[in-house]
């Protein structure tokens, strides 16, 4: 059940916002540096293959010099200068030894490639430089800017010096003499993230070329220098503005998309925690909520002062009003109780409708005391739900600041498990099903041991009586004026190879009167009773009378009276060795059904006695309807004496009643010698008590049976 849950709570979990915001922002961003990169990607590659197109036609124009034997051969030189070359040739002092074309090459700045921008010695193209570079670094703000311009001109060769364009071109390099090339006018472009685009350097319509000088070393110790340009023509400046368009939307679908179904889960979401989390009947707060927020409260108020109880609150009527009205009624009574409930709660207490007509709830508490009396306080209000009842509520407690772990140890309240905490508070509150009233009931670790102990004996009864577990001890009756054998009483006990010592029967009696299993017991006794009694007539001795107890439980069966004569028949006892001990109780159960049976047995030649007289609430008006054989006086009348003189007065008055009857007395539980002289003086048939014998193994009451008279 409980991983069952889990697996269902988990499930609901994937419905958080939170986890959907995350999963939004990462794919997000991803798509955002993707396409980012895209584009970078795209850019570079234009520019990377623009330039090196640049390079190789310059060198192109260096090997047509080298080829034309530097200048010598006409017709070569004619073909480099046919076309619209500009180009300049320099010794190694940059000594201009040849040029064709406009020379706007700055040579005079070919060092400025080694140093920086800074250091020109034309202070006000120095500062506008400077303020092009800052502004470029902001506009653009991308950190990678310097080496991304280095990559635009990364298909020149590493040691290639640029020479500015006088007019146009400026390029700069850093300290190292890595080229960080720009071109002037770029600025404006850059800003618009189309690099290159202005017209203002178109040269052609509807291109741009940005011019620079690009030097190649010949062998004879000069330089070729010629004019190169990056040339950005329309094409170009469209695929970029329409591949950034179409990413930009792309981005904007992508976005859409994920947001509308962030905010379609979330709707789901809450949807769900409402199916989840709501109780169908008050349409509050269920038991799955009261698990999730409960043990979330625990471990949130780990360390606070507060402890915390769980509470199982039955509405005990439920049922009979929802037959006496409808469900419909009934269920609107339960909302009721779970409003009342609620009413009373401080912060961070809970209620939520378990189940039927059950409500669990935390509440906090400082000390027992006050606990009870808040809980006490809640009940009359809850009684008084409805005007014309009066209801009863049984509540079961368990204090979760007071529990203990197996091995007696303070459980930590993080490791708090609420199902166990509600099942320990309904344990408790079980305990009150007889109550007709409304009750409180703390859970304590006795509880548990009595569960286990029930577990145990259900678990072992049925083997037992196969394996012959249970024992018959006979308890003898003396009369007191002649110390003669009388009776006994067949007492049950239980030797279980687990348990090790003999069990009594209070252990495991009220046990299987609860369950039913006592009608087997019952069914045991007599025939073994009637069994030893047929044995020892067989062998010779003089048997009396034994009594066997039956269970009030077995009172409900009509023909109780032909189960106990068959049995003892089949056994082949004489049936006046046989009598029945019954309680008074049986007779508050169902009184016709008691006096049937008991006329039957009379009838059918057993002996009948009324046993416990005395204990807990006795009729004398059941004593008039029930014709017994004997009364047995509960061992309570001689327990209790106070010493002056009034519990001899009952127990005389008694014993008088009883003769007047024609009953015949048994005193049970008497252990002092005064008590056996006063019971002989006042008429006492038998006695039955330590003082004569405890009850003992068949074979040591068959002794006894042979003397025949009490030793002492
Ligand atoms: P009970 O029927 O009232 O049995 C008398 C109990 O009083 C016995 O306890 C007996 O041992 C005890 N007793 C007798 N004389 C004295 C005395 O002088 N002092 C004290 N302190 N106790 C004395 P036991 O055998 O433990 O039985 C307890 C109860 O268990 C019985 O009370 C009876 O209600 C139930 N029980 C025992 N055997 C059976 C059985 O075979 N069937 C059924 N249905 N119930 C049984
Ligand atoms: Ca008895
Ligand atoms: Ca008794």
């Amino acid at each position: 059940m409980a991983n069952i849950r889990e697996q269902k709570f988990r499930k609901l979990k994937k419905f958080r916002t939170t986890g959907s915001v995350f999963v939004f922002i990462i794919v997000s961003s991803l798509i955002i540096v993707g396409l980012a990169g895209m584009t970078s990607i795209f850019f570079y590659y234009v520019i990377d293959s623009k330039v090196s197109n640049a390079y190789s036609k310059i060198e192109y124009m260096a090997e047509l010099y080298e080829t034309s034997g530097y200048g010598e051969n006409a017709d070569i030189m004619s073909l480099l200068n046919k076309e619209e070359n500009t180009y300049i040739i320099v010794d190694k002092d940059d000594k201009i030894l040849t040029e064709h074309g406009k020379n706007t090459c700055d040579l005079e700045r070919q060092q400025a490639v080694n140093i920086k921008y800074a250091k020109m010695d034309d202070p006000e193209l120095a500062a506008q430089m400077q303020q092009l570079d800052k502004d470029l670094k902001e506009m653009d703000s991308d950190e990678d800017y310097d080496e991304r311009v280095e990559m635009a001109v990364s298909g020149l060769m590493a040691d290639t010096i640029i020479y500015p364009d006088k007019e146009n071109g400026l390029v700069f390099a850093d300290t190292d003499g890595d080229i960080t090339l720009d071109l002037k006018g770029l600025k404006d472009e850059l800003a618009k993230h189309h690099y290159g685009l202005s017209n203002q350097y178109s040269t052609k319509e509807n291109n741009i070329e940005l011019p620079f000088w690009l030097p190649i070393d010949l062998d004879n110790n000069t330089r070729f220098i010629g004019k190169a340009y990056l040339t950005l023509n329309l094409k170009d400046t469209g695929s970029f503005i329409a591949m950034a368009i179409f990413l930009s939307i792309m981005v904007l679908v992508i976005v859409i998309v994920i947001f509308s179904n962030m905010i379609k889960n979330h709707k789901n979401r809450k949807k769900m925690n409402e199916i989840f989390f709501m109780d169908e009947v008050t349409g509050k707060n269920n038991w799955m909520w009261f698990i999730s927020n409960s043990e979330r409260e625990l471990k949130k108020r780990a360390n606070s002062y507060n402890k915390y109880a769980v509470l199982d609150i039955v509405f005990v009527n439920y049922r009979n009003f929802c037959v006496c009205h409808s469900v419909e009624d009934g269920e609107k009574m339960l909302c009721r109780v779970n409003d009342v409930i609620e009413k009373n709660l401080a912060k961070k207490e809970m209620v939520a409708h378990y189940a039927s007509a059950n409500f669990v709830a935390m509440l906090k508490y400082t000390d027992r005391d006050r606990l009870e009396e808040r809980v006490k306080a809640l009940i009359s209000e809850l009684e008084k739900i409805d005007n014309d009842h009066k209801f009863t509520f049984h509540v079961g407690i368990y204090r979760i600041g007071e529990c203990l772990d197996a091995k007696g140890k303070a459980v930590k309240r993080k490791n708090i498990n609420i199902d166990h905490a509600y099942n320990n508070a309904c344990t408790a509150r079980a305990t009150l099903a007889d109550n007709d009233d409304s009750a409180i009931a703390l859970f304590d670790e006795e509880m548990v041991k009595e569960k286990k102990w029930i577990d145990w004996v259900t678990e072992r009864q049925q083997k037992a009586v196969d394996d012959g577990e249970f024992l018959v001890y006979y308890q003898p009756k003396y009369n007191p004026n002649t110390g003669k054998l009388s009776g006994a009483e067949a007492l049950i006990r239980w030797r279980s190879p687990d348990n090790g010592d003999m069990i009594p029967p209070g252990k495991f009696i009220p046990i299987f009167e609860k369950s039913g299993f006592i009608t087997h017991i019952d069914h045991y006794m007599i025939s073994h009773v009637a069994a030893d009694q047929k044995k020892w007539i067989d062998e010779g001795f003089e048997c009396v009378p034994v009594s066997v107890n039956v269970s009030r439980a077995h009172f409900i069966e009509s023909d109780l009276a032909e189960q106990i004569r068959d049995m003892v028949d089949e056994a082949g006892a004489p049936r006046e060795l046989i009598e029945i001990e019954l309680t008074e109780s049986a007779f508050f159960d169902d009184k016709n059904a008691m006096i049937k049976t008991i006329k039957k047995l009379k009838e059918y030649g057993f002996k009948v006695s009324m046993d416990d007289f005395g204990a807990g609430y006795s009729s004398l008006n059941s004593l008039k309807e029930m014709p017994l054989d004997v009364l047995k006086l509960d061992a309570d009348f001689f327990r209790n004496d106070e010493g002056d003189g009034r519990g001899q007065i009952v127990v005389s008055e008694a014993i008088r009643l009883a003769k007047n009857l024609n009953m015949l007395t048994v005193a049970e539980g008497v252990e002092q010698k005064e008590q056996v002289e006063f019971l002989a003086s006042q008429g006492c048939d038998m006695i039955q008590g330590y003082y004569y014998a405890r009850p003992m193994p068949k074979e040591e009451y068959k002794e006894r049976i042979a003397s025949g008279f009490a030793s002492n």
